[in-house]
């Protein structure tokens, strides 16, 4: 039997289920394919960093598959529609008689795949999707009640009891296969939609064993650290692992397992640094498991319903200032500005800045979670709608609505030396660190001097003006 593997966001040799599968079942040969679906994509939003960030990453890939006798097809398949009979014509071509691949949990991708399984099952061909991108299943953890968590908390501690019950390590990279005269295909260096610009690959190198380096240097050096560094953004705390399990060049299961390598009762840690890593990774399922359980927030539409009726303000100069990095406020210009210039931007940021864009500036989280994934390297829907949603208090365990972050607490509490906001703020070199902090102490012919933008609203009259519009709904 020759066997076919589609590789989609699971782009590594080891630990890959569905390669796994596709080799335990072949006796005459495997063949492993990548759909380059460039129209679908920008469709999506996904930013060019992201996209150039995976290519590199195939020609890796296919350089690994090649040591095992696997050659990797690219092709180019511009809509999801076309998905099913592009893979089926691929499949009488080569005498496949065997499909394999890893489930992904947003909607466009959900219906993609079950028409390929229909296609191709109807034309008896095995066909076999399993589970990767999380540990845990989506829809295997339920509350009593037998719904989907809404909340962290509980969903954490079903999802720690039942990985502990159930762990089992990482696969292993597959064996040599038999060999198939069949040439992998070259990987492109562009993309039809796309245009690749200051994609910083000094910062980004892409690929398994990228992945993996980073993550053996985090658990070594980093990991006893992570609960005082991770809200430091000056400081380089965290792995930096997220565009690389967007990516799938690494695994959850492999990030869990190194952790468990030195920590053997990690499961049953509270408060020490890799428990709190284990807990971002937990997040991470957790909101996947919301996207395939609740697929409105696949579809532009607020896990809490009654949010639907707010009355966001519709200013594109605004908008435009914040995406921008000219609000005036130090701290979330720089975040915007990371994030415009490296395509990453540091959790506690993403949160200052998102929380800004909805409380203050009242704008609705679609239009920031849609600007973040145009630009973002590890944008992932799952992640970035919960991110979202979590601050705009329309989510799942959301902040409430009254809990407003002031910028300026947010700024002198994380980054008291202003180290971070000068790297990207280069302007405000030299003033003293209250009044970046505090930006409303600086005089305006100062801010004109320096070229910084005077505040774009006033934190107690914005904040006022977005609790008003919550208590609105009621
Ligand atoms: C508004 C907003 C948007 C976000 N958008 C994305 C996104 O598009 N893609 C993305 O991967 N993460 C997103 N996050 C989550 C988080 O900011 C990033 O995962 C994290 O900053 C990545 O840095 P790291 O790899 O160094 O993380 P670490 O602190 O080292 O954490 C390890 C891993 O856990 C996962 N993780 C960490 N925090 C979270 C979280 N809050 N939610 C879900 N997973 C988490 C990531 O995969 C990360 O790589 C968003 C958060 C917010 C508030």
């Amino acid at each position: 039997m020759r066997t076919l593997i589609w590789f989609r966001r699971d782009l590594r040799i080891k630990d890959n289920p569905a390669l796994t599968e596709a080799c335990r079942r072949s006796s005459d040969g495997v063949i492993a394919l990548y759909l380059i679906c460039s129209k679908q994509w920008k469709l999506h939003g996904d930013s060019p960093r992201k996209i150039h960030f995976w290519l590199r990453g195939l020609r890796e890939l296919s350089q690994s598959l090649s040591e095992k006798n696997i050659p990797l097809l690219i092709k180019n398949c511009d809509s999801y529609s076309d998905v099913p009979s592009t893979i089926l014509k691929i499949t009488e071509k080569h005498k496949v008689s065997g499909v394999y691949f890893n489930k992904e949990y947003e909607i466009n991708e959900k219906i993609r795949d079950s028409k390929v399984i229909q296609t191709l099952t109807q034309n008896q061909i095995e066909c076999q999707d399993f589970t990767d991108r999380v540990i845990v299943e989506p829809g295997k953890l339920l509350t009593a009640n037998h719904s989907p968590y809404s909340v962290f908390t509980p969903f954490k501690n079903s999802w720690l009891k039942t990985v502990e019950a159930s762990w089992s390590p990482p696969l292993k990279a597959p064996r040599a296969q038999s060999k198939i005269s069949l040439t992998p295909d070259p990987i492109p260096e562009t993309c039809s939609h796309y245009q690749f610009e200051n994609v910083r690959e000094d910062l980004w190198p892409a690929g398994e064993e990228e992945a993996q380096k980073r993550l053996k240097r985090f658990v070594k050096n980093k990991a006893l650290r992570y609960q005082s560094d991770r809200d430091i953004p000056s400081v380089p705390g965290t792995s930096l692992l997220s565009p690389y399990l967007a990516a799938g060049f690494i695994s959850p299961r492999q990030a869990v397992a190194s952790l468990l390598k030195n920590e053997a009762k990690i499961f049953k840690e509270r408060d020490t640094g890799p428990a709190t890593w284990l807990n971002e990774i937990i997040w991470r399922e957790f909101y996947t498991h919301v996207l395939e359980l609740v697929p409105r927030v696949s579809k532009n539409r607020p896990f809490q319903l009654k949010t639907e009726n707010l009355k966001w303000s519709t200013s594109i100069k605004d908008l435009e200032r914040w995406q921008r990095g000219k609000t005036g406020y130090p701290i979330v210009d720089a975040a915007q500005r990371q994030l415009l210039q490296t395509g990453w931007m540091h959790n506690r940021l993403r949160m200052i800045s998102a929380m800004f864009l909805t409380k203050h500036l009242l704008i609705d989280w679609r239009e920031g979670e849609k600007h973040f994934m145009s630009h973002l390297i590890d944008g992932d829907l799952a992640a970035n709608n919960g991110g979202w949603q979590w601050s705009a208090s329309t989510g799942t365990d959301a902040a409430p609505y009254f809990r407003i972050f002031n910028p300026s607490s947010q700024s002198s509490r994380f980054d008291p030396q202003a180290k971070f906001i000068l790297r990207f703020c280069p302007e405000l070199e030299g003033l003293p660190l209250k009044q970046i902090h505090q930006p409303e102490l600086i005089s305006t012919a100062e801010l004109r001097k320096r070229n910084y933008p005077e505040r774009i609203v006033d934190h107690k009259e914005a904040r006022e003006r977005a609790i008003q519009a919550f208590k609105d709904l009621k």
